[in-house]
């Protein structure tokens, strides 16, 4: 029941306001058709405000602001209608209807709050690009045979209704809404966009006063939008974002439809319109390139993230293995005869701590050693770096030493050894003609010959 009525109601009204006006053209049968629409996006956006999704209820609240300044919009203009005996455009109601779709801009905008910043400049590019050549070729040659309030009220209406398209457009690429709710919406605002440009069309081109269905596109709009928060009363749903791959292919799309308009105009003889189509055209260039810098900043924190990720271990936070292969080239590449060296770490009966306390607090020992270390080690030498070897080994890379500052350091980090724990070191400093495999194929020779000699102590 609920159900049906979810689309009965709005149906009714669509129908309503196109076929009602017809026999009634008068300003009393107009009005409950043009009212009723607001009424039922105020009532939608009213139950959405208190029992929707908390994230939600803002946008709704400010739906149903829109809407009631729609009514007020809608009364006014019935009111002035029936004392002057003809429909009044521009009339006081004017400013209400502008006021009720800055509400609803916002309303929607609010919807998609949490949305990427990509979004909005996608969505931008997206609305705009079509929608500057409708404004190009349909309002703007209005615009220069009317008057000044005329001006005002020609141009701002189908601006807000652009700025609406590219709420509705950034909602759908958000993929925030369920699917029956985006078209109804986005039917609403395309018909808003229709309903005015058509409206303003009608009215300026011909010289009859407003014709009879002149307000259905909009109320059809109004009852659409109601009826998206009649499918679901919870409004916004969060959906998966549209990938790149298809805003991508969709941007450079949209963002040359005023460029190829323009380059039309010219080839078909017409005035161009050099001021909005071509402003235009350079508008979408701009940010088309933005949003080319923006996906490359992207791709360029997420690449370094990796490479930081992939060079340093989870565990203590130390540079990795794979990273002093890196390091170590770059020590060769800079001096042709470096004076490095390396010290080996390897916790001794470390197998035993796994075993008696668990491999949790193996782990904790893991770092609470690593970090005494790294402590010292960048107190004596703070170009130096540790790295952990593998497992419970561990390497200082240390620049600039001799044999005697080497062990002496190498003594320093073993007594710097948490208690209980006991560690044993093999020390190698590089000799002329060494590569850093013979480097460290002698200081596990070292590290071995500690483990051989009873532990807790240097080799060197
Ligand atoms: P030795 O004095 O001869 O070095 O004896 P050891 O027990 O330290 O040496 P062994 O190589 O037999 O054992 C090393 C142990 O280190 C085995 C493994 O379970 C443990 N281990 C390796 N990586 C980790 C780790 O990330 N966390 C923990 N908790 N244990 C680790
Ligand atoms: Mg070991
Ligand atoms: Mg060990």
């Amino acid at each position: 029941m609920l159900r049906t009525w979810r689309w009965t109601l709005p149906a009714l009204l669509c129908a309503a306001a196109v076929v009602l006006p017809a026999f009634h053209p008068g300003p009393v049968a107009r009005f409950p058709v043009a009212v009723a629409p607001p009424l039922l996006l105020l009532g939608v956006g009213l139950v959405g405000s208190r029992r929707a999704h908390p994230v939600e209820r803002c946008g709704w609240r400010w739906i149903s602001i829109g809407a009631g300044f729609l009514v007020v919009g809608f009364v006014i203009f019935h009111v002035l209608w029936l004392q002057q005996g003809h429909a009044v455009f521009p009339s006081l109601a004017e400013p209400f209807f502008a006021a009720g779709w800055l509400a609803l801009i916002v309303g929607l905008y609010r919807w998609g709050r949490g949305a990427e910043r990509t979004l909005l400049s996608d969505s931008v590019v997206l609305a705009l690009g079509p929608g500057l050549v409708v404004l190009s070729q349909l309002v703007r040659p209005l615009l220069a045979r009317a008057d000044s309030v005329e001006i005002f009220v020609t141009a701002a209406f189908p601006l807000l209704d652009l700025v609406l398209l590219v709420m509705v457009v950034r909602l759908g690429l958000q993929g925030r809404m369920r699917i029956a709710s985006v078209a109804l919406i986005s039917t609403g605002c395309g018909l808003l966009l229709v309903g005015d440009t058509l409206l303003t069309v009608l009215y300026r081109v011909t010289d009859t006063p407003l014709v009879y269905w002149f307000g259905a596109p909009t109320s059809i709009a109004v009852s659409l939008m109601a009826a998206s928060g009649l499918v679901h009363p919870a409004g916004a749903r969060y959906g998966t974002e549209f990938g790149d791959r298809i805003r991508l292919t969709l941007l450079p799309i949209a963002a040359c439809v005023p460029p190829v308009a323009l380059f039309l105009q010219g080839l078909a003889g017409h005035p161009v319109d050099w001021q909005l189509l071509g402003g235009g055209s350079v508008l979408m260039a701009v940010l088309i390139t933005f949003r080319l810098r923006g996906a490359l900043r992207t791709m360029g924190e997420q690449s370094r993230r990796l490479r930081r990720e992939a060079s340093t271990d989870h565990l203590t936070g130390l540079a990795n293995r794979r990273s002093l292969a890196g390091d170590l080239d770059q020590v060769f590449a800079h001096q042709e005869f470096p004076r490095v060296a390396v010290i080996l770490l390897d916790l001794d009966h470390f197998k035993a701590v796994n075993d008696r306390f668990g491999h949790e607090r193996g782990d904790q020992v893991l770092q609470a050693c690593s970090a005494a270390w790294a402590g010292v080690l960048h107190r004596r030498h703070p170009r130096s770096t540790l790295y952990r070897w593998g497992g419970e080994e561990f390497l200082a890379l240390v620049h600039e030493v001799g044999v005697r500052d080497a062990l002496s350091l190498a003594e320093a980090l073993r007594e710097a050894t948490p208690i209980p724990n006991t560690v044993s070191a093999g020390v190698a400093v590089l000799r002329p003609g060494e590569t850093t495999g013979d480097l460290l194929a002698r200081a596990d020779r070292e590290l071995y010959r500690a483990k051989q000699s009873g532990r807790d102590r240097v080799c060197v």
